[in-house]
């Protein structure tokens, strides 16, 4: 099967014309949050690949303020945006505040005419029950909006959260994954492809309970090296070794046969700062890239889901 857009896996371009009709544009926000790796309450450097902008290196500065088109740049966005926008909160964990701030941060987003909804990203342990209701909340008093969570597991196994110090078991996962599911706000999970200590097993094994968990989307995102990380040190030093481009091709490949062909793609490469980024330096050319992996579905006659693993 292949989707309306052409491509052999469900595209984010495509679930956004199946289901608005149109394309529509990220703006990554940067709420000013932290992170519990990072303010010392379970760590204080980060998840070991994580550099200072805490995954938000080209977020705007949002404080709740009135978007205007000019501030707007890093993508080719039309000239009238009215609606066609996600506010995405990208920067570190963005549920990890006092609830009276974020609700004024989600209603003002939620009010802003660019934005068609938003897209918060956080932990699962950052979710407590107030946040919870709160988003319940907003769901009723924006029901022409939408609202998505963004959720970075990675990994299923404990080995490797616990190599990348994540900080939470994948049972807290589970559970705010079925919490979010009960309020009917679509999950979209990150999860991340060359980890130096897993095979292609074990991350086609992370793709299978994903399958399971019933989640809306996933991004897919190579291991990148970032110079100012533990990662990036242990690279230099030569403790471990990014994954090549023929690899990743091939394993890219493979988890999208695996994963349940109803689940939107939103990235399949990286979106790393280009200036920190010390390997694998060939992911930098993310067209070629994706022309490869388009060729490789193509030979080896992937389609999203085809051997869906259960
Ligand atoms: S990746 Fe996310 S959870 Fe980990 S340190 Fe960075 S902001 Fe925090």
């Amino acid at each position: 099967m292949q989707y309306t857009d052409g491509e052999r896996y469900y595209s984010f371009p495509a679930y956004c014309r199946r289901t608005f009709g149109h394309k529509l544009y990220k703006v990554p926000l940067d709420a000013g949050m932290t992170c519990p790796n990072r303010d010392g309450t379970l760590g204080r450097r980060g998840c070991i690949f994580c550099d200072e902008g805490g995954s938000g290196d080209f977020a705007l500065a949002y404080h709740g303020q009135q978007i205007r088109r000019d501030m707007l740049t890093g993508e080719r966005y039309p000239e009238d945006l009215q609606g066609l926008c996600i506010g995405y909160f990208q920067a570190y964990t963005n549920t990890y505040a006092p609830v009276g701030k974020l609700a004024g941060l989600f209603r003002a987003a939620l009010q802003e005419p660019l934005f068609a909804g938003i897209s918060i990203a956080t932990r699962p342990d950052c979710m407590p029950a107030e946040v919870m209701s709160l988003l319940r909340q907003l769901k009723q008093e924006y029901p022409d909006k939408f609202i998505w969570v963004e959720l970075g597991l990675q990994s299923i196994h404990e080995r490797s959260a616990r190599w990348m110090r994540r900080g939470y078991e994948l049972p807290v996962f589970d559970v705010c994954v079925r919490q979010l599911k009960e309020l009917d706000i679509p999950v979209i999970v990150h999860v991340i492809l060359g980890l130096p200590q897993e095979t292609e097993a074990d991350m086609l094994a992370t793709i299978s309970h994903l399958n399971r968990c019933g989640i809306a989307g996933v991004k897919l995102q190579l291991l990148h090296y970032l110079r100012g990380t533990d990662l990036g040190e242990m690279y230099l030093r030569g403790e471990v070794q990014p994954l090549s481009e023929e690899d990743y091709i091939r394993i890219l490949g493979s988890c999208v046969a695996a994963l349940d062909p109803g689940i939107v793609i939103h990235r399949l490469t990286g979106d790393g700062p280009g200036d920190l980024l010390l390997a694998p330096l060939w992911s930098r050319d993310k067209k070629h890239v994706l022309n490869r992996l388009r060729a490789d579905l193509k030979e080896r006659k992937i389609t999203q889901g085809c051997r869906r693993l259960l």
